[in-house]
């Protein structure tokens, strides 16, 4: 396997070598291909990502990314957009699952939900214009996405309680509405049990009743809202891994950004990268490393070596590394 490897900016260069020491530990035949995309690439030489950047991740299997910063800068092209877009990778998989001993905002800790967001349409469209005094973006949701996402999310479904939940905005917006009708159609004929939410009640909902969920699938914006959000239900941004999903290809990344404001402290935690990277192991059907990565995480938390957002006051190299030795041992 090829994995292209990208620590893009900020915490980024943190949190990627440290998932890159716990994936090295584990001793696989996986080939890394470095690659520097993003805004640092962008200040140096004026682009984030070229034609040649783009056939290297098509050469790869799939892909470990960290986080890139994206300035307002109206001339400035969204790698991630790009590349999500490029690589037609349209299932963003959010797991949302509290990691024993840690709580978030509501103190609950039985609840284990997955979003599933469409990555390639919606309010992402890239479809823009901005003049003086208006600007327009133009939402777009198509049948073939609609009906593609919904599919993903019944098969995760199957695999787990055979329900979803849709959220969507149907009572607003047009364009929901042909969401909404697209995933009731699949889910009916894939035999899952389906419900639908507006998406304000539904973020009331998943702060309070987060157990009352389990497979949600909804459009771009809705989904990117609704998992930052929901970090705040397992304790920390920097604990939320994720996966974007194609008929070809994969890309794995923690939810988080680039973190501006912590870069460089050497103070992010690289959880969020440690299971996008388990994630991957998962996808590449390496399931026993794979449990065992999450083993090693469980094992960091019940020793009480962690990062500051989690009430502790290890470094992210200091939580790497002890991953990394527990797997050694374990292997
Ligand atoms: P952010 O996710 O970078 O940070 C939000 C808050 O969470 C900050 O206070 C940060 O310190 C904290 N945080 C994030 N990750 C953490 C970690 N691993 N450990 C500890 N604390 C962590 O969001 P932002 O500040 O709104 O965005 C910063 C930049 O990142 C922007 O340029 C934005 O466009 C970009 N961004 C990139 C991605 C991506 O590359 N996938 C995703 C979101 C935002």
């Amino acid at each position: 396997m090829r994995v292209a490897i990208v620590e893009g900016d900020g915490i980024g260069k943190e949190v990627i070598p440290a998932a890159v020491e716990v994936l090295d530990a584990l001793d696989l035949p996986i080939e890394k291909v470095p690659l520097e995309l993003g805004y640092g690439k962008w200040e140096k030489c004026g682009v984030a990502i070229d034609e040649k950047d783009l056939e290297i991740l098509k050469s790869c299997d799939c892909v470990l990314f960290g986080a890139i910063t994206t300035p307002t800068d109206p001339n400035y092209k969204s790698v991630l957009l790009t590349i999500r877009k490029e690589l037609d990778m349209y299932a963003n998989i959010r797991p949302i699952k509290p990691l024993p001993g840690l709580v978030g905002v509501t103190g609950k800790n039985d609840f284990d939900l997955v979003i599933v967001r469409e990555n390639t349409e919606g309010m992402y469209s890239s479809i823009e214009e901005i003049h003086d005094d208006v600007a327009y973006t133009k939402r777009v949701v198509s049948r073939k996405g609609s009906e593609r996402i919904a599919r993903s999310a019944c098969k995760l479904a199957k695999d787990r309680k055979n329900e979803i939940t849709i959220v969507h905005k149907s009572n607003v917006l047009k364009s929901d509405t042909l969401f909404l009708g697209v995933c009731r159609e699949v889910a009916a004929s894939e035999g899952v049990e389906y419900r639908d939410m507006l998406v304000d009640a539904m973020a009331y909902s998943l702060m309070s009743y987060p157990e009352r969920y389990d497979v949600v699938v909804t459009t771009n914006l809705f989904g990117d809202i609704l998992s930052d959000m929901s970090a705040a239900l397992v304790g920390s941004l920097g604990l939320v891994p994720s996966a974007n999903i194609g008929d070809k290809y994969a890309f794995f990344e923690p939810v988080h950004g680039s973190a501006p404001d912590i870069a460089g402290k050497g103070i992010a935690n690289p959880i969020a990268a440690i299971l996008s990277m388990k994630m991957m192991l998962e996808w590449m059907g390496y399931e026993r490393e794979a449990a065992l990565v999450e083993s090693a995480v469980e094992f960091s938390i019940k020793e009480n070596i962690t990062t500051p957002d989690l009430g502790g006051s290890s470094s992210t190299s200091d939580v790497g590394k002890l991953m990394a030795d527990h797997i050694r041992n374990n292997l």
